[in-house]
């Protein structure tokens, strides 16, 4: 199937690095426009914006902390004097601070939610007001099977990765007479950065509960979210799709 987003306009927040990254590509590989948000690190964003660029596509790179309700409306105000339009914004930054309940501190919890959940909603809403006048728009959000199934330690990344899953639904549900659709992709183990982090033992335990007996790619969760930002998913909203080798079925 060839996905043909020529004259649309792509935010992807955390899309320097990682699977943000890959969507990135994807997105602009299929003809969009595509806005790279960051957070810290211009270099990787720039990197990115460059690879784009590279293959004859077209990309710009934006600093904003998704967490912080300022730096969001600055960011949207750019993508649309610079783009003139939205049309796909996928909720892709996200963080862990890992640790067990016991020993979790106020901090984990609330930087977990404030970035992975707190950040859904900013720009969401933020989209919202130019999809909601377009009459149309693609929203995706980044979830994880952590948001499904639990995960020992994870307690804030698992009621956060949760709590996109229920904003999603109610989302899709509140934007479909505006024809803009709203859907989640729960990655399961994604080899990048943030995965990386993990030490032998633990990926040896993760691999056994993977049915295709594999880590997946950042690639292969890039693949799902441009075609849910797609005209052949115009059908589709308020789902949740695990990219996971099986791993939740
Ligand atoms: P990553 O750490 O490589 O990338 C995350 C990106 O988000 C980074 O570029 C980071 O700078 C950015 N970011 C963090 N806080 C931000 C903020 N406040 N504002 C703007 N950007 C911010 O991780 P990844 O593995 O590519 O993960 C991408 C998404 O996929 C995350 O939401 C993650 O929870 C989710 N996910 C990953 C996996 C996996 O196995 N890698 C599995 C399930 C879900």
């Amino acid at each position: 199937m060839k996905i043909d987003l020529s004259g649309r306009v792509a935010l992807v927040t955390g899309g320097g690095r990682g699977i943000g990254r890959a969507i990135a590509l994807e997105l602009a590989a299929s003809g969009a426009h595509v806005f790279i948000n960051y957070v810290g690190n211009q270099a990787t964003a720039e990197q990115t914006v460059a690879a784009i660029a590279g293959a004859e596509g077209r990309a710009t790179a934006v600093q904003a902390d998704v967490s912080i309700a300022e730096d969001v409306d600055r960011l949207f105000k750019q993508v649309l004097a610079i783009g003139g339009r939205l049309d796909i914004l996928v909720n892709n930054a996200g963080i862990t601070r890992d640790t067990l309940l016991l020993r979790m501190k106020d901090e984990d919890f609330d930087s977990v939610l404030n970035t992975n959940l707190r950040g859904v909603f900013l720009c969401t809403r933020a989209a919202l007001r130019p999809m909601t006048k377009q009459r149309s728009g693609r929203i995706i959000n980044i979830s994880s099977v952590v948001g499904l199934t639990g995960n020992a330690g994870q307690a804030n990344y698992a009621a956060a990765k949760a709590g996109i899953i229920g904003f999603t639904k109610a989302t899709a549900r509140e934007m479909a007479g505006r024809s803009i659709t709203v859907n989640a992709v729960a990655p399961g183990f994604i080899e990048t950065e943030m995965t990386a982090a993990l030490n032998e033992a633990t990926r040896a335990t993760v691999l056994d509960s993977i049915p295709l007996g594999r880590f997946g790619s950042a690639a292969e969760v890039a693949a799902m979210a441009c075609f849910l930002a797609s005209d052949a998913a115009a059908y589709i909203t308020g789902q949740v799709f695990a990219v996971d080798g099986g791993m939740v079925m």
